[in-house]
């Protein structure tokens, strides 16, 4: 940080003033283009309330004294006293030191565009005297858990390791992919149980074909920035034209959902997982299927009955054909 602070000042996009070392945004004439703010509006628009200290009221902190109590470093050239980074810096510092000077992606929560983003690649351009920071921005939504803010101070922050002990981590990943990344997202149980719905029947249909080639219906969504709720409803629409004996749609289906993450399993692995997860012993269920054809076959149809309950309480549905029972867990 402290290097990077002293190149901005020897390249004259930032000054040192009152133990401050401050970018200077006027100094970089194409201010602004990410969050498409032209910098005279910026400026124009900027608080009356200047600290006395800036040559011109948007510019930023790079480094500034800690107050007493505060943690403190030794300061950049300039600056005699130990003082501590200022809020978008250390973002600079970082790519730089584990990505380069110019790098492809950068993410982050749509509320930093502005001003953290715009100035991280103020600091990062004008110090490598590059045209780009990053080559794509993608700004996600804010996350909403049942329809309130997840949030820290409200307390119902979910976090992805314990819904995994819940969950498989395709459904999640699917739930998340019904959502454009750039719109709010709403995290719901009820929405993580139609995705898991979901994906019970995309194993059952389409996981035992190798698929060689995604639809490219489904890849044109993708090519549009990133436009995944699209995608998963040409995925549904390859689903319905298979489901009509269509065998290319059904190897597109295939293709298309193993490269966007999902069916990293076999069908088998996915039932195993879903009957673990409710607690279901596969070996209990076949001996109790048993003892109910016994009981049916000794007419007992009262105690065939109460097995069958015994087992929708663990649920368990049982299907009887004239070949026999099978059964499954029910969401
Ligand atoms: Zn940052």
């Amino acid at each position: 940080m402290k290097r990077l602070i002293e190149r901005l000042v020897a390249a004259g996009n930032a000054y040192v003033a009152e133990e401050h070392v401050l970018f200077h945004v006027p100094s970089m004439p194409d201010y602004g283009q990410l969050s498409k703010r032209p910098l005279d509006e910026l400026i124009a628009g900027a608080r009356v309330d200047v600290a006395p200290y800036k040559r011109n009221p948007m510019d930023f902190v790079l480094w500034k004294p800690s107050k007493p109590g505060e943690p403190a470093w030794p300061s950049p050239a300039g600056v005699t006293t130990p003082g501590r980074p200022g809020w978008h810096i250390e973002c600079s510092a970082m790519a730089w030191r584990h990505l380069g000077e110019t790098f492809d992606i950068h993410g982050g929560g749509i509320d930093l565009e502005f001003p953290h983003h715009e100035n991280e690649i103020a600091q990062s351009r004008s110090a490598f005297h590059t045209r780009l920071m990053a080559r794509f921005w993608v700004h996600n939504g804010f996350l909403q858990l049942e329809g309130e803010k997840m949030a820290k101070s409200v307390g119902n922050v979910v976090r992805i390791r314990e819904l995994l002990a819940d969950w498989p981590g395709e459904v999640l990943r699917l739930n998340m992919l019904k959502t454009h990344y750039h719109q709010p997202m709403d995290w719901t149980v009820r929405g993580l149980e139609e995705s898991a719905k979901t994906l019970d029947d995309w194993y059952e249909f389409a996981a035992t074909t190798a698929g060689k080639r995604p639809g490219s219906a489904v890849l044109e969504a993708l090519l549009d920035d990133l436009n995944t709720p699209r995608a998963i409803a040409e995925l549904h629409g390859l689903r319905s034209l298979a489901h009509g004996g269509d065998a290319l749609a059904l190897d597109e289906l295939a293709a298309s959902l193993r490269f966007i993450g999902l069916l990293r399993s076999t069908t088998d692995e996915w039932r195993t997982r879903k009957q673990a997860a409710k607690g279901v012993d596969p070996a209990e269920v076949e001996r109790l299927i048993a003892a109910r054809a016994q009981a049916r076959k000794a007419k007992d149809f009262a105690e065939a009955d109460r097995i069958r309950d015994e087992l929708a309480g663990r649920g368990v549905a049982l299907k009887d054909s004239k070949d026999g029972t099978t059964w499954e867990v029910a969401r």
